[in-house]
């Protein structure tokens, strides 16, 4: 078997995570833009569980950009202080919510080149935001997508970029609904230590089940 992803075998990957994930959605809990973006931005390098814990009090304290400009930044880190870098993230959710205020009058943009201005967004959150947000056709590779998309010859990426590139021109079009695909079957079958691949629907397509981590 190649270690690359046949055409006919990209086929077989798109036509499975559509029948499995089409409808699948972030884990992370919010209920408007500004928790999304906050949500997305502390979930790096930290599990949406772990969010999901950190910031009912979060918003209950600072429910929108306005309250958040305006936070002071050791009450932040206070909240923030289970949640991995939460120094760092503290100050950047505090300067995304300053420059919400003053660029976008308090509302969260819907595009990428403005989301990726903003303090503390890179292109990965802004992609997730606008993949999750408006089911844009855009990928977002995180270590589950990396790991994945390895596994199954659709990258031989090293990097992020160079992996979100190669799944772009390969998978095409209904982006959306493979990058959260990829995280939840990577997350909950294809595990980085111990697949689960007695579970898994994409045996016949698989090119090993060596680990991957992003380089
Ligand atoms: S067979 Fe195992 S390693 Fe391969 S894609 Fe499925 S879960 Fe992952």
């Amino acid at each position: 078997m190649s270690k690359k992803a046949t055409k006919k075998e990209i086929e077989t990957i798109r036509d499975k995570f559509i029948e499995h994930y089409s409808n699948a959605v972030t884990e992370l809990a919010y209920k408007d833009d500004y928790e999304l973006l906050v949500a997305i931005i502390l979930s790096a390098q930290c599990t949406d569980k772990r969010v999901n814990i950190i910031t009912p009090a979060l918003f209950e304290k600072y429910p929108s950009s306005k309250e958040l400009a305006d936070a002071k930044l050791e009450d932040v880190k206070e909240l923030l202080k289970s949640c991995s870098f939460f120094n760092n993230k503290a100050k950047n959710i505090i300067a995304m919510a300053k420059s919400v205020q003053q660029l976008h009058s308090g509302e969260i943009p819907h595009d990428t080149k403005e989301l990726i201005k903003l303090a503390g967004v890179g292109n990965k959150t802004a992609n997730v935001f606008m993949i999750e947000a408006d089911g844009a056709n855009l990928m977002a590779v995180d270590t589950h997508v990396f790991r994945v998309s390895h596994r199954l010859g659709l990258s031989d990426g090293k990097t992020v970029e160079q992996t979100e590139a190669q799944l772009v021109k390969k998978l095409k079009d209904d982006l959306h609904i493979f990058h959260q695909a990829m995280v939840l079957f990577g997350r909950y079958i294809c595990k980085a230590v111990k697949p689960e691949c007695e579970k898994c629907f994409l045996t016949d397509v698989c090119k090993t089940t060596k680990t991957f981590k992003v380089g």
